[in-house]
């Protein structure tokens, strides 16, 4: 029996474990693809207090080694579903069972899809989700980002060291992630910014030869050929398995405000798969924390 079970092996899920373990609590994170989250694929965070600069890779291993110094039990399962069974929870995975006192949700939210024809069918033949894992294979080639947050701009800076050239392709002329980017975009020779435009379609064969774009201002289209395309539109949840014994709002977020308390007793969400303004790598920690505290005090009732 666990006394916190935490789904979810991101940013939120390692801090709810280091204070979980910290709090003297036996903790289990299981994980159903590769440790980290989402800060794993951000080449450079730049925003973390006390830290001016670290790869998210790094940042997420030591996370992840100082949860299991401090005695945190590690599974990678995917999980399929959790019960309450009244003295007990219950994390379900494929072929086991996991009963714990209480339970951290702590999902993250996954990539956004253009839903422009070609992009499934190219997916890892051009069309990819994470410029630092996929952007060496364009090594010297034309890429266009896709998107207008910190994710695009990040993946344009980081593609720009290495592309010829990096067409940054965003909806709108005024851009949601930090201005200390677009101005360091803005200063790259071989930056192309192509604003108030949409991607109506992905063209190519067997890999992506080129794009079509969609020009709000003007309603004309345009031809764009590139070798690869990376898409950053933002991300969604993946809470369905929890609508049942979680409330989750109309965007599939789990209802939960910041004392990371859901609408079910002893069920605690953390990080971005619950309903917040923020979701940066700070709010994530601050939740972890937050979160396994709040489990703390519900064990102790
Ligand atoms: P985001 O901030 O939600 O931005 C998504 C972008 O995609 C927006 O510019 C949006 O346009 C655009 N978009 C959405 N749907 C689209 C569609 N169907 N077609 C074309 N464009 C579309 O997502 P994100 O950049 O992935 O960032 C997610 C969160 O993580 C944010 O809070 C961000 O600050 C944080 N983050 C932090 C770091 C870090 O280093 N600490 C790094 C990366 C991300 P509109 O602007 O017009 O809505």
């Amino acid at each position: 029996m666990y006394d916190i079970g935490i789904i979810g092996g991101g940013t939120a899920g390692m801090t709810a474990a280091v204070y979980g373990q910290r709090a003297g609590k036996k903790t289990l994170i299981i994980e159903g693809g590769a440790f980290g989250g989402q800060i794993t694929s951000s080449p450079n965070v730049e925003n973390y207090p006390g830290i001016a600069s670290v790869s998210g890779s790094e940042f997420s291993m030591n996370l992840l080694d100082q949860a299991m110094k401090l005695g945190a039990d590690t599974v990678t399962e995917q999980v399929t579903g959790i019960r309450d069974e009244g003295g007990q929870k219950v994390i379900v995975t494929a072929g086991k069972e996991y009963s714990c006192k209480s339970i951290i949700l702590a999902t993250g939210v996954t990539h956004r899809h253009l839903g422009a024809p070609g992009e499934e069918r190219l997916t890892g033949a051009g069309v990819s989700y994470c410029a630092t894992c996929d952007g060496m294979f364009f090594r010297g080639r034309d890429v266009a980002v896709v998107g207008g947050g910190s994710t695009a701009l990040q993946d344009a800076e980081f593609l720009s060291n290495y592309c010829k050239k990096v067409f940054l392709i965003h909806r709108r002329d005024g851009f949601r992630g930090e201005d200390s980017i677009v101005k360091r975009l803005r200063e790259k020779e071989n930056v192309e910014f192509i604003l108030s435009a949409t991607v109506k379609e992905i063209v190519g064969e067997d890999m992506v030869e080129k794009l079509i774009l969609n020009h709000k201002k003007t309603g004309e289209e345009s031809e764009l050929p590139v070798s690869g395309v990376f898409v950053a539109v933002g991300q969604i949840p993946k809470n369905e398995i929890f609508a049942d014994t979680v409330k989750l709002d109309a965007d599939g977020f789990i209802l939960a405000s910041e004392d990371c308390i859901t609408s079910h007793p002893g069920i605690f969400a953390a990080g971005d798969c619950r309903t917040k303004e923020v979701r940066q790598l700070t709010t994530a920690a601050a939740d972890g924390a937050v979160a396994a505290l709040a489990a703390c005090k519900y064990i102790a009732e």
